[in-house]
């Protein structure tokens, strides 16, 4: 892991952004390690500083100069908005509608001329990215790069576009009936929640 790599992740610690233990995810698996990034995010300093970082990541690899930010809501909205303003373009965010498809709402356009990055704060499987740059580019949007904070995937994930992020973790989750640490019987907890 690079000094870079370690130092995004000591701010995830110091913060109680990254836990470690045994979580019981929303998807029903257990894992030893959950990130929750709303925790070093609601500091606006560490937001602005993971922001400048990660804008200086994306513009290497964008090739072109960037004309705008854009990020899946929720978990994108803080760190697209502090790498926008770190490259100094707009930003504008996406949501699914009640069918659950990823837009462009609230007056936002985009479209052919225009050069944009996506950012998320966590990449997991790269759904949400990889649906908010399928709009763009169906707006005619030029898509250079994608980027987020954390890659949870160990580097596996793909958006269809170049690909970057300040830590790359491999996160192993578990079956419950699988769990090495349920074996051990350690309680799951809920991420958020409190021993009892
Ligand atoms: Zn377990």
């Amino acid at each position: 892991m690079t000094p870079q790599a370690e130092s995004v992740l000591e701010l995830f610690r110091s913060t109680g952004a990254y836990l470690q233990g045994h979580f019981r995810l929303t998807s029903g698996l257990h894992s030893a390690e959950y990130l929750q990034s709303a925790l070093v995010l609601q500091h606006p300093a560490a937001a602005e500083k993971l922001g400048r970082l990660l804008a200086e990541e994306v513009r290497k690899i964008a090739h072109e100069k960037i004309g705008l930010v854009v990020s899946p809501a929720l978990g994108g909205l803080i760190i697209g908005h502090e790498v926008a303003r770190a490259l100094g373009t707009r930003f504008i965010f996406m949501e699914r509608d009640a069918a659950g498809k990823m837009a462009m709402r609230r007056g936002f356009a985009a479209g052919a001329g225009e050069t944009a990055v996506v950012i998320e704060d966590v990449i997991t499987t790269g759904g949400s990215t990889r649906d908010v740059i399928e709009v763009l580019q169906a707006s005619g949007v030029n898509v250079l790069a994608a980027g987020s904070i954390i890659d949870r995937s160990g580097g596996l994930a793909d958006v269809s576009v170049h690909r970057v992020a300040l830590a790359t973790l491999q996160v192993a989750a578990h079956y419950p009936e699988e769990c090495p640490l349920c074996k051990l019987g350690i309680p799951a907890l809920k991420p958020g929640s409190r021993p009892a």
